[in-house]
């Protein structure tokens, strides 16, 4: 058995100050039936908890890590930006160069803003949108999660999803009527919002790959019709790319699938586990904001030192030659071995991967959407969630969310994860 008890104890405590013990709901593990550890340390592609348990790491501060925990180059840069001071709030040469290399990644990127967190920069994105088309609504997809501003908190995945409240309470009725809900990977149920709502719809924000209902692909065709229809309408189309930028290709999944938006969030990665996020595109949208135009925008912290520290670092070390082809066959390695061990074991389970993310959804038929990833067996998830758990290997305590792979990630990693798994499913 795992001892885990000065976790409880922490958490007990925790619990006294902070509500539900944690600062992003999806970290309680209510979903799998147990309390979350609390984690002291992490090396590469492990952390340990502070009962001194140590786990292979699937979470990856759920996406950012790509490079694993404390990888010596961004230590590194972080120690040497600290020295020279943690924020200004005034522009730096660094901030300029992580933006041209988004702009370098990304076709679709002319122009960025960095803020601190992925709610921002889509919340940001959208007012944009808004801003520049004059029009009020937006389209979203059932079980896409673009972090937790009031538009965006209707039918959204992640741990909204995984607490049984996809639609948060406390976002105004009109606020929440503004924002219309269309099926993942289903463009006629976009087409249909269109025809209704004709000329009036602001933009389309989709998860080009959607990693917030656990990890669901994109049908071929399904970006590309999003592509088209938001041309025909002049709707500003947004990717949010928080979780697949440089993450499923160095330049996205905009890169990856070949479609064009006219802006793209960006986050986790892009900070190398600092508070950073992103969003970009077009000149002419992105000069509708302050100081340049009407659209208001800022922050205090916004593009500070450490982060952007920790980004360039990341990036640098993302373009070694080799890096997406070791991440990626890595990340393959583990999904098909997953796969093999639950068909040996007679387990129902579908595994989607895309890049260095995938879900592995204990059900019966493939999970293209919404719906058909609700129909995945959630108590079955729980239980293997807590015997990985017992066995070494640190999953997001949900099965409406992604495992990351790094590059820190080798195959004795991997071999052990399998191992685990196998002895995990057996027992199902
Ligand atoms: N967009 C996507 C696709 C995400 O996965 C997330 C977070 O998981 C967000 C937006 C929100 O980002 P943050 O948690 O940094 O606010």
């Amino acid at each position: 058995m795992l001892d885990t008890t000065r976790s409880e104890e922490a958490f007990r405590i925790a619990c006294r100050v902070i509500p539900g013990g944690v600062d992003s709901p999806v970290r309680a593990a209510r979903a799998v039936g147990r309390n979350p550890v609390f984690l002291a340390r992490g090396e590469g592609a492990h952390v340990w908890d502070v009962d001194g348990n140590g786990y292979v790491d699937y979470v990856g501060s759920w996406g950012p890590l790509i490079c694993g925990h404390a990888h010596p180059a961004v230590v590194e840069a972080l120690c040497r930006a600290a020295q020279q001071g943690s924020s200004f709030g005034a522009p730096t040469e660094a901030e300029t160069a992580l933006a041209e290399e988004i702009r370098r990644a990304y076709d679709a990127v002319e122009m960025v803003r960095f803020v601190n967190s992925g709610t921002e920069a889509t919340m940001s994105a959208l007012r944009l949108a808004r801003g520049a088309t004059g029009r009020d609504y937006i389209v979203k997809f059932e079980g896409c999660y673009h972090g937790h501003s009031d538009s965006l908190l209707v039918k959204a995945g992640s741990g909204a999803l995984t607490n049984g409240n996809p639609s948060s309470a406390g976002v105004p009725k009109e606020v929440a009527e503004k924002t219309l809900v269309a099926r993942y990977n289903d463009s006629e149920s976009v087409a249909a919002l269109f025809d209704r709502y004709r000329e009036r719809i602001a933009a389309v924000i989709v998860e080009p790959v959607a990693g917030n209902m656990g990890v669901v692909p994109p049908d071929p065709g399904f970006l590309l019709d999003l592509r088209a229809l938001t041309l025909e309408q002049g709707t500003v189309l947004i990717f949010d790319e928080v979780m697949t930028g440089f993450r499923v290709d160095y330049g996205g999944a905009s890169r990856y699938y070949g479609v064009l938006p006219d802006l793209v969030c960006l986050g986790k990665v892009i900070g190398g586990g600092l508070p950073l996020a992103a969003f970009g595109g077009r000149a002419d949208l992105m000069q509708g904001l302050a100081p340049l135009g009407p659209v208001y925008q800022a922050g205090t912290l916004s593009g500070n030192p450490l982060a952007v520290a920790g980004g360039l670092a990341t990036l640098k070390l993302l373009q070694e030659p080799g890096t997406y082809e070791n991440l990626f066959k890595t990340t393959a390695d583990l999904a098909d071995g997953l796969e093999g061990i639950a068909r040996d074991c007679g387990v129902p389970l579908q595994v989607n991967r895309v890049g260095a993310m995938f879900s592995a959804f204990f059900a019966d038929e493939p999970v293209v959407d919404y719906e058909s990833a609700c129909n995945a067996d959630a108590d079955r998830f729980a239980r293997y969630y807590r015997a990985m758990l017992e066995a070494g290997v640190y999953l997001a305590p949900s099965q409406f969310e992604a495992a990351f792979v790094s590059t820190a990630h080798s195959g004795q990693d991997i071999a052990f994860t399998l191992e685990q798994a196998e002895r995990a499913m057996r027992a199902l």
